[in-house]
């Protein structure tokens, strides 16, 4: 179904991982919500403060989507209720931050694709999602930006706005990519917590 694999808010452990940057990796996986926790099933609300504060919150997702090897990150997936999203669709540019993103025009044409997410371990199932948008967000300082996207950008935003509303991947995929993902989302689950103990 899927024209091409690319990976949402999860990338691909790269094989070759140094054991220090695997730690680190870890560690901010550590940090990230998984399914089950009922944050990641709750509408995140506006910002209305441009602070310190804020600006803090936005550089720590920053890093630990870095970290975790992620595209993607939406504050929800922290445990903060706030309407934030970071993504880096190319490893060497900058973080990218969404503050309050309203999605205001999608394309009619949609692709389907594959899609991760670092709050479903071991999940990988396809979306449809349309090819292009454009979103009114504002930056940390509160100043109105305008994204106009299309592929894997568009994709991220989308994939990491859902997160702001309570929605993931297993929502959109086909019945039976759901089961499947559920099963191998258990399995994975449930390791990590053999792991812990
Ligand atoms: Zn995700």
């Amino acid at each position: 179904m899927a024209e091409h694999h690319e990976e949402l808010d999860e990338a691909p452990e790269p094989p070759t991982l140094d054991p220090e940057t695997l730690a680190r990796r870890r560690a901010a996986l550590a940090h990230v919500r998984k399914f089950g926790d009922p944050v990641l099933r709750t509408e995140a609300r506006q910002v209305v403060r441009f602070d310190a504060e804020l600006r803090d919150e936005i550089a720590r997702m920053g890093v630990l989507m870095h970290d975790a090897y992620g595209i993607g990150l939406a504050a929800t997936q922290v445990g903060i209720l706030h309407r934030v999203l970071v993504y880096r669709v190319e490893s060497d540019s900058p973080v990218n931050a969404l503050v309050n993103p309203v999605l205001e025009w999608s394309s009619k044409e949609e692709e389907w694709a594959e899609e991760g997410c670092l709050s479903l371990p071991a999940v990988h199932v396809d979306v449809e999602r349309p090819v292009h948008v454009r979103v009114r967000a504002q930056d940390e300082s509160g100043g109105a930006i305008l994204v106009e996207a299309s592929g894997l950008e568009a994709r991220v935003i989308q994939h990491e706005m859902d997160h702001l509303d309570g929605v993931l991947i297993l929502d959109r995929t086909p019945r039976d990519q759901r089961k499947e993902g559920m099963r191998a989302l258990r399995a994975a689950l449930e390791a990590a917590e053999d792991d812990a103990a």
